[in-house]
């Protein structure tokens, strides 16, 4: 049997255990971990970064009302109040009430919906921003959301303002059923009243953009640009291959993929974007004193004119 100071020499001796998950030290709180990498990042720095990560490149998700600031001039950007009041069509519960998610949401975004809308202007050029939070319900477009991009989409028109839109999406709210497909054709008619006003619309596809998202509004604009990575399609990848019952090929459904076969006009990254935005709004509107002025204008000699 061993003495007392012995077992206590032999303990101090002993190797600690390897670290393993359960010993890991807690993350710092202000911290965020690169969603490529896993590099640490403290927040603050993170966000001057415009939250792309300085060591591999990856664009992480920003919320809408750091988007909006990071689009537009510095000082000019006025968030739209919007009332859009409590819908839920289905009386829909899974467990949880549909009405309390949608609470919880607003109060963790400190939006009314998955949209922000604001007057801007960008490089210059008026602009409605129309800004999806993916942190509001995955950015879902349920009928207030399309509501309120469709009064945003009126005001552009109403106010001779080009239309900027930023989709981040999973696509429709499956809590408000058919009420949340008939969306598409609202958005829809809200870009047709900035095309019909003759204003330059921009979409900007962000990670993720996915269902009734790039199936209306997100893909009809004069120039779509994409940032980098961004995963963007319909349906997913797995359920397109269940159904078609063959291998999708390398890189599909991403920005570079679709750039390469048309879909989009540019990938661009956001370190880039809001410089880009301003020049081909410049493009587009002819540079009228800085104004969006609706002229006639082509997308394609637009692109090229700011490559
Ligand atoms: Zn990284």
């Amino acid at each position: 049997m061993l003495s007392r100071s012995e077992a206590a020499r032999q303990a101090r001796e002993r190797p600690l255990p390897a670290p393993g998950p359960r010993l890991r030290p807690a993350a710092p709180t202000g911290s965020v971990a690169c969603k490529g990498c896993s590099r640490r990042f403290v927040l603050e720095r993170y966000e001057r970064a415009l939250r792309v990560c300085p060591w591999c490149g990856h664009h992480g998700q920003v919320p809408a009302p750091a988007r909006a600031a990071q689009l537009a001039d510095a000082g000019t950007l006025v968030p739209v109040e919007m009332e859009v009041g409590d819908r839920d069509p289905l009386g829909f519960d899974d467990g949880r009430p549909y009405p309390s998610r949608v609470s919880e949401a607003r109060q963790r975004t400190g939006l009314p919906e998955a949209f922000l809308i604001a007057r801007a202007e960008i490089e210059g050029t008026p602009v409605v921003l129309a800004c999806m939070d993916f942190g509001f319900l995955g950015g879902s477009l349920g009928s207030a959301a399309g509501e309120l991009f469709t009064r945003g989409c009126e005001l552009a028109a109403a106010e001779g303002r080009a239309l900027v839109a930023v989709a981040s999406s999973g696509g429709a709210r499956m809590q408000e059923g058919i009420a949340s497909l008939a969306q598409m054709a609202r958005c829809t008619a809200g870009v047709s009243a900035v095309a019909d006003a003759g204003l330059p619309y921009i979409s900007i596809l962000t990670d993720p953009c996915f269902g009734g998202v790039t199936a209306s509004f997100a893909v009809q604009a004069d120039i779509i640009v994409a940032e980098p990575g961004a995963r963007i399609g319909f349906a997913g990848g797995r359920v397109i291959e269940q159904a078609a019952h063959e291998a999708l090929p390398d890189g599909f459904q991403t920005a570079e993929f679709l750039l390469s076969h048309g879909m989009v006009d540019q990938v661009v990254d956001r370190r880039e974007l809001r410089s880009l935005v301003g020049r081909l709004l410049q493009a587009m509107s002819g540079a009228r004193g800085g104004t969006a002025a609706p002229v006639p204008f082509d997308a394609v000699e637009a692109v090229e004119a700011v490559r």
